[in-house]
């Protein structure tokens, strides 16, 4: 993100302050405090001088992240509904060495990869890697002691027996900046338009559609929006009232596919989640033996040239991933809210029922498969 956001910021500078455009005025150190979108204008507040002013605007793009200030404009129109939550997961971050079993140019997920807690890991530059772990919420309290501990010869000593994706290069190393972190939150929103005609405001990236990183697609939907709304620019000739509209018509069905992958490809229930990692495995292998009877799993389909996430939704829904998942998660998650504020008393095994759903879809992938290698 630091890299893409250092080269916008370079581009602007060479290509307008340079220029001295008089129509280019970068304020760094700068906050909006608050959207008068009748009179078209933004209050601003520098944050050294404590300076406030109003600036007028005749497009205000509200790219300003999960806490969207611009959002809260448009949440006045009683036409836009908006939900802002958070995960539900609770996640520490390391950066390491990259382990030689790791791709240097792709995303690898990490499922199971500790006790309790699945994990992704991204590819940085200078041969280092992003591993972020999470625990659902409700699961927090299970982990075991010694991934909560403090001590970090302990938690190096721990993982260095139950880490089980590969070898990593440095124990110590991981076990230093785990215990040196707090357990970590993500926001997640979902929005029902990203614009509003009259209020000349429009929303992109986290503003519109925060989400977990388990599928890696953020800031790309982000990067997305802006390169839409660009071609939609031209194609309507940079009039808004077409621009708009059409870009919400666009964009919202891919924040919402992204926040929901994101969000329900995994399953709260840690032996549900086991079994969707052994129909990944399965489906993903059939597909590649018979690629016109067997549909590809959508994990797979995910960040392909062409592939629009709308689709990989439709295509998880279509397989039962979303539905099956949406249930045991909304529930887990509520019956979480009712037991720790004191509505109900906690009961174990709640959503275990759900399993029984995932079965069928998993033994008949074992079954085809097992056909498959018989012939
Ligand atoms: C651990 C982790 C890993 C991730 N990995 C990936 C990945 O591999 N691939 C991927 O595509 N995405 C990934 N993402 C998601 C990605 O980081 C975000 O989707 C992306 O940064 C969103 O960009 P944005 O510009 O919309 O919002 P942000 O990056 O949040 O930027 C918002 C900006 O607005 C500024 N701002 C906020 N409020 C105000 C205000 N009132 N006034 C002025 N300025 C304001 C903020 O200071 C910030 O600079 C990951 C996220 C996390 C947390």
């Amino acid at each position: 993100r630091n890299f893409v956001v250092a080269g916008m910021a370079r581009y602007l500078q060479e290509k307008y302050a340079s220029a001295s455009d008089p129509a280019f005025a970068a304020l760094y150190d700068t906050r909006v405090q608050y959207v008068d979108e009748r009179r078209r204008r933004v209050l601003v507040r520098a944050s050294v001088t404590g300076e406030e002013k109003y600036l007028s605007y005749d497009l205000l793009v509200g790219c300003d992240g999960v806490r969207s200030v611009v959002r809260e404009a448009l949440a006045k129109s009683s036409n836009f509904e908006m939900d802002i939550g958070d995960i539900f997961q609770e996640f520490k971050a390391v950066h390491v060495e990259k382990p030689p079993a790791l791709s240097a140019s792709a995303m690898s997920l990490l499922p199971a990869a500790l006790p309790e807690m699945t994990g992704i890991a991204l590819p940085e530059t200078g041969n280092m890697v992003n591993i972020s772990m999470g625990v659902p919420r409700h699961r927090r309290s299970k982990l075991p002691a010694e991934l909560q501990s403090e001590d970090i010869p302990t938690v190096a000593a721990y993982v260095r027996k139950n880490f089980r994706a590969f070898d990593l290069v440095d124990y110590d190393d991981f076990a230093r900046q785990w215990v040196g972190q707090e357990w970590n939150r993500t926001g997640q929103v979902h929005c029902s338009s990203y614009h509003s005609s009259p209020h000349r405001i429009v929303l992109m990236g986290d503003a519109a559609h925060a989400t977990s990183p388990s599928i890696g697609m953020g800031m790309n939907t982000a990067l997305r929006d802006a390169h839409v709304f660009y071609e939609l620019l031209v194609k309507h000739g940079d009039e808004l009232d077409k621009t708009l509209p059409d870009f919400s018509k666009e964009r919202v069905r891919e924040g919402q596919a992204l926040t929901d992958l994101a969000y329900h490809l995994y399953c709260f229930d840690a032996k549900a989640q086991l079994l969707e990692v052994v129909h990944i495995i399965v489906r993903s292998k059939l597909h590649k033996m018979l690629p016109r009877l067997v549909e590809d799993h959508p994990q797979n389909m995910i960040g392909r040239t062409g592939v629009a996430l709308a689709d990989v939704y439709a295509q998880a829904s279509g397989l039962g991933i979303i539905p099956k998942h949406r249930r045991i998660n909304d529930e887990t998650r509520r019956r979480y809210f009712e037991t720790s504020v004191g509505m109900i008393k906690d009961t174990e095994g709640g959503t275990s029922r759900w399993l029984t759903l995932g079965v069928p879809i998993v033994a008949i992938s074992l079954g085809l498969a097992k056909y498959c290698a018989s012939i």
